[in-house]
């Protein structure tokens, strides 16, 4: 028997955890993670998506201060009572030992970027950054944690199987070993590892969920020296552009100055990604390009057609292909041979040279293609035959659960937090969506 049960241990679900203990009736709160306690997760034992931080612990830490990037809380939340949490929430991660230091670009800068952006033909976002970093990531959670360990009980290694509701409110959960917990609130923050755990409690449950789309893209990688210009005015630059064939919304993500490309396996998927330390460097940036593919009826699986596409290149390339722009251009396959030629040296060492045209749909390779171009008119060196692409990068989204504006569903005392709700896809805004759901269980309570 508890007051609130939280699933889940990802950013979400431990800032709800944090403001819950803040109260000052002494609420009994239980956290059950399906995976490890934090000092027992190794990136190399392939459980990066699950254990205590969640997908936040592995992540490369970058803290987006904005409510319009790293989710759709925008949608719900009133812009200044969403940016009032985004600093709130900045100012914890600090408190548990985030780095002091903010990226943002000045106002002269942003000036000259976005102007020299028009020009060719893209929209630039300005964005402020807290970059934790990954090798921080650990710290920073690790801290919460130990804040945390005698405030509230935290059972790991165990999955919810149900969520138990009688008559339209909530009752507790169902735990994997048979055992229920009755609670009068539930927060469920299962983010992306129980997304399809959390597709099927809501249609046993009646509450209305629909597909977000899904992004899909390549990983580019070039010398440092060629984007040194723009990343040394703002550590992260992200631009949108709508393509010239097909008028698709293309966009760049996650910009690493200095950093590695990686791989990433979920799923028996094998897809790629790219992330910077705070104290190490490499000679390369690293960023994806991006496309929402997004579909009509009757067609309603948007995850599927993204594993498809992951699972071609790993078919062709036993995990991620590597190709320079230059032999994707002249339709021929990169080889051993043609990479060593390569003025970039890839940081990923074991991807396949190989021919990402035989993976990557027609329509997103032309939208990636006419990005890179238009890139090159901000960044000389962009579009050249020493690029390096790597494929498949793509960015999965949970359903998207229909909450009300305290991420309240229909259902009385249940609430849908995080990536899992399909409402965020970053730490910020899953952190934030963690205390608004809190926020309500304590004003309910009070
Ligand atoms: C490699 C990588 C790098 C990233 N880099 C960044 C970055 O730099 N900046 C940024 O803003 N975001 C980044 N992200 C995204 C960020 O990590 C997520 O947006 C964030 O972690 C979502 O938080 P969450 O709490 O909603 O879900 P998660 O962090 O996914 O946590 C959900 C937790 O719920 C648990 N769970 C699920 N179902 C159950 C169940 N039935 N029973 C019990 N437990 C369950 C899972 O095991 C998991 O631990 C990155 C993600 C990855 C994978």
């Amino acid at each position: 028997m508890a007051d609130i049960v939280i699933i889940g241990a990802g950013p979400a679900g431990v800032f709800a955890a944090l403001e819950l203990v803040s109260d000052t009736q002494g609420l009994d709160v239980v956290m059950v993670e399906q995976g490890k306690d934090i000092p027992s997760r190794s990136r190399s034992t392939g459980d990066i998506m699950q254990g205590w931080g969640g997908a936040g612990a592995f992540s490369d830490g970058k803290l987006t201060l904005s409510t319009e990037l790293g989710g759709d809380l925008s949608s719900l939340v009133p812009e200044k009572e969403l940016m009032g949490l985004v600093e709130e929430v900045d100012t914890t991660y600090l408190r548990y030992s985030a780095p002091n230091k903010v990226f943002e670009v000045s106002p002269d800068n942003a000036e000259k970027i976005s102007a020299r952006a028009k020009l060719a033909g893209l929209m630039y976002i300005p964005t402020r950054i807290r970059h934790i970093g990954t090798e921080n990531c650990y710290a920073v959670l690790k801290n919460m944690r130990d804040y945390l360990d005698d405030k509230l009980e935290i059972i790991f290694n165990t999955k919810v199987m149900e969520i138990v509701s009688h008559e339209g409110r909530v009752n507790g959960v169902r735990l994997e070993d048979g055992r229920l917990i009755e609670a009068r609130y539930v927060i469920v923050a299962p983010g992306r590892a129980g997304s399809a755990w959390m597709a099927s409690q809501a249609a046993s449950l009646g509450i209305d969920a629909w597909p977000n789309p899904v992004d899909l893209g390549v990983r580019v990688e070039l010398p440092a020296v060629t984007m040194e210009e723009l990343t040394s005015m703002a550590y992260e630059t992200k631009f949108i552009y709508y393509s010239r064939t097909f008028d698709d919304r293309v966009r760049t993500f996650c910009m690493n100055p200095y950093g590695e490309v990686v791989k990433e396996t979920a799923d028996n998927i094998v897809t790629v990604n790219g992330h910077s330390w705070a104290s190490r460097r490499s000679e390369n940036t690293n960023f994806a390009i991006l496309v929402s593919a997004n579909f009509t009826e009757p067609f309603d699986d948007p995850i599927g057609y993204g594993r498809s596409v992951a699972a071609m290149a790993n078919m062709l390339g036993s995990g991620v292909i590597v190709q320079r722009l230059g032999d994707l251009i002249s339709g021929r396959r990169t080889t051993d041979e043609r990479l060593k030629r390569s003025m970039t040296e890839p940081t990923l060492k074991d991807a396949t040279p190989g021919d990402l045209s035989y993976c990557i749909p027609y329509r997103i390779l032309t939208d990636i293609v006419e990005m890179l171009e238009a890139l090159d008119k901000i960044t000389p060196g962009v579009n050249t035959s020493h690029t390096l692409l790597y494929g498949v990068e793509v960015k999965f989204y949970s359903n998207r659960i229909r909450l009300n504006n305290d991420l309240s569903t229909d259902i009385d005392g249940l609430f849908v937090v995080g990536d899992g709700a399909g409402i965020t896809r970053g730490l910020v805004q899953a952190s934030c969506s963690g205390l608004i759901a809190a926020r309500a269980i304590k004003k309910a309570i009070a």
